[in-house]
């Protein structure tokens, strides 16, 4: 089975070594390669992977809104509901002569979260892994308030079904997500804008990946439990990996290859 990753950058990512492990685990046969895709090529480059073969495609920067308005466009694709909502598109499964567009990062982040879900839920940002989180957590049945930076940003996803809420907003929710990219770039400036009071037994996720992120740090700091973006990337990979291949995914192989 051929597979792959399409966007740009895609060296960096770990999404070939997470596929090849949970092959490797269930004994499914694929190869999982990271191909270079710039913008603006996305119809041209569906068609072309369909003729040589491809059974399964994941779609990263900057082509996830690209290539939902590729499928639009072809009356032979189909796009979920969920990722139509989100207007992104993140896993492409071959369907007859063309393909059918899913976004797992919204049933991936809520897979991710250890324990029930709590009936309300902050999020913080406003850009795609925010749309993507809001629309998983909504169908989830919680109810979700977000805060943005531009109060204007908060309120475009109040379709999704999220309530807007002022900046910087009160930490007192049980489950708090940062999906803004701040902890990729001002992290410590980011942090230490909010009133850290936060409720009882909060559990505190940040979207990036790592040990060392300070919104993440804070939050241990003041008694919560933490999570950084790393289960949400094998989650995603794995509701992936199970619409390509019909088999489970073998999550902990998957954890083990980031
Ligand atoms: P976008 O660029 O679409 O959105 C970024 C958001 O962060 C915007 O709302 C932006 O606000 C806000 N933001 C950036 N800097 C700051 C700041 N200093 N203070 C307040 N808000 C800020 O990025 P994505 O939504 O694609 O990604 C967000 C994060 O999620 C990244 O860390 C990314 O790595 C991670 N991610 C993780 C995934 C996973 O599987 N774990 C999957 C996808 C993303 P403004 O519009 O005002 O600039």
């Amino acid at each position: 089975m051929k597979l792959a990753l399409i966007g740009d950058p895609v060296s960096h990512s770990r999404s070939p070594a997470m596929h090849a492990a949970a092959g490797e685990a269930t004994g499914v046969s694929l190869t999982y390669e990271a191909l270079r895709v710039s913008a603006h090529t996305a119809e041209e480059t569906l068609r072309r992977l369909h003729d040589e073969g491809y059974a399964g495609l994941n779609v990263t920067v900057p082509l996830k809104i690209e290539v939902l308005d590729a499928l639009r466009a072809d009356p032979d694709a189909v796009v979920d509901p969920a990722a139509e909502r989100i207007g992104a598109v993140n896993t492409l499964v071959r369907a007859g002569s063309s393909w059918r567009g899913f976004n797992t990062d919204a049933p991936g982040f809520v897979r991710s979260l250890p324990g029930e879900l709590p009936e309300r839920v902050l999020v913080l940002g406003a850009g795609g892994a925010a749309r993507a989180v809001v629309v998983g957590l909504v169908d989830a049945g919680v109810r979700v308030r977000l805060a943005a930076r531009r109060f204007e940003a908060a309120e475009a996803l109040a379709p999704l079904g999220a309530e807007p809420c002022e900046w910087p907003p009160a930490l007192d929710e049980a489950l708090i997500v940062n999906a803004t990219s701040a902890s990729l770039h001002d992290g410590e400036a980011f942090t230490a804008q909010f009133a850290w009071r936060l409720s009882r037994g909060a559990h505190v996720v940040d979207l990036a990946y790592g040990d060392e992120l300070a919104f993440l740090q804070r939050a241990a700091h003041e008694g919560a439990s933490v999570q950084d973006g790393k289960a949400m990337l094998v989650h995603q990979g794995a509701l992936a990996f199970e619409a390509w291949t019909g088999s489970d995914a073998p999550l902990e192989a998957m954890f083990a290859a980031l």
